[in-house]
């Protein structure tokens, strides 16, 4: 059987429009391995691509779709044979590739990753390229800017959103104190249960724009909204700290001054999960199936099929999704 159903953004008089729609192998690039997709999950990414963003998605028709589970159904390469579960998070996949919002993918094989053993496909996807980039800040933090918990509270940016409501999770359970920052008063009960010690809220953090510096507070903090945020969360570092920046949804720009750089030894650091090389990847993923493995999973996500995806991408486009969105390809 060829034929599979993928959401297909297409271009129609200037707007971008999503439908289910029946699709053919034949349709998907030429690549090493075929892989019959069982879940994948929403990422902000995936929204920009749905909308039309030239940044991410050059041509359409396409198939967004950054996070892919499944099980390898044909493959060109002695590494990966037919019935093995693998994971392909990033790289070109769901930009100018057809991607996860198909119940087929084909790609190269140095994009796949073996499940590990201690997660199942459900669980990779629950985490998805959220769950990646979330463990790389702590890693970031905690291998660059030698973090740990005792060192005091660790602030989240934009906590209910996918890599901020992991993130929030995973630090409480390695042993941080966590301050959850939010625009979102209602989900103080939600952020508690992941963990978060203290709430935030957003409008606090862009209180003093004017100041060039501002009260010591956090030990480390993870940055998911970028923006004018970001600069008045390095205001706020403490001495020698370090922040992972690796979100936009509050803008790609920010004013900033070098006082907190010269005056107190503060970090900025850069974190990627998309071009990370493979082998990077692995190891994170191995550590998310080991001594990392959250169990809150299921309770920070909700799953939707294919024709409900168009709805929560408009959803996360407007800041208001809440965790993780499983997408399940069945
Ligand atoms: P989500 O939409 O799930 O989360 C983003 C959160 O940011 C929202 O839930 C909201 O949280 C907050 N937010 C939304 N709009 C604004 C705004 N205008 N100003 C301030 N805060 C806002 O997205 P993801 O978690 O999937 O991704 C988060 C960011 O990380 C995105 O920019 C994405 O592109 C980026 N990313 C980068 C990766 C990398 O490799 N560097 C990989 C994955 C994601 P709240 O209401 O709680 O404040």
């Amino acid at each position: 059987m060829s034929r599979f159903k993928a959401l297909l953004v297409s271009e129609e008089n200037g707007t971008f429009v999503s439908r289910v729609v029946e699709r053919d192998h034949s349709e998907l690039p030429v690549g090493e391995v075929l892989v019959r997709v069982r879940y994948s999950s929403l990422n902000y990414k995936d929204a920009l691509s749905a909308h039309g963003n030239r940044g991410v998605t050059r041509t359409y028709p396409h198939t967004p779709g950054i996070d892919a589970a499944g099980v390898v159904e044909s493959s060109s390469v002695p590494e990966f044979v037919v019935g093995d579960e693998v994971i392909v998070t990033g790289y070109d996949l769901g930009m100018n590739t057809p991607g996860g919002f198909g119940q087929y993918i084909r790609v190269p094989s140095a994009w796949l990753i073996k499940r590990p053993a201690g997660l199942s496909l459900r669980e990779s996807m629950l985490l998805g390229t959220a769950g990646l980039t979330a463990a790389l800040c702590v890693e970031k933090l905690e291998q660059v800017g030698g973090l740990a918990p005792e060192a005091g509270p660790v602030l989240v940016t934009g906590a209910t959103g996918g890599v901020g409501s992991i993130a929030v999770a995973l630090l409480s359970r390695l042993g941080y104190t966590v301050a959850a920052s939010t625009g979102k008063a209602d989900q103080e009960t939600f952020l508690r249960q992941l963990g978060a010690q203290q709430i935030v809220p957003r409008g606090d953090l862009l209180g003093s724009a004017e100041k060039p510096v501002l009260k010591e507070r956090w030990a480390g903090a993870v940055d998911t909204v970028g923006g004018d945020i970001l600069f008045s969360v390095i205001k706020s570092l403490r001495y020698g700290a370090s922040v992972a920046c690796c979100g936009l949804t509050a803008g790609v720009a920010f004013q900033a001054n070098v006082l907190p750089f010269i005056l107190r030894g503060v970090n900025l650091l850069g974190v990627d999960s998309v071009e990370l090389p493979l082998v990077v990847k692995a190891s994170m993923w191995d550590k998310l199936s080991l001594q990392w493995k959250l169990d809150e999973l299921e309770a920070l996500a909700h799953e939707v099929g294919l024709e409900q995806l168009p709805e929560v991408i408009e959803r996360i486009l407007a800041g208001r999704l809440v965790g993780r969105v499983l997408v399940d390809l069945a």
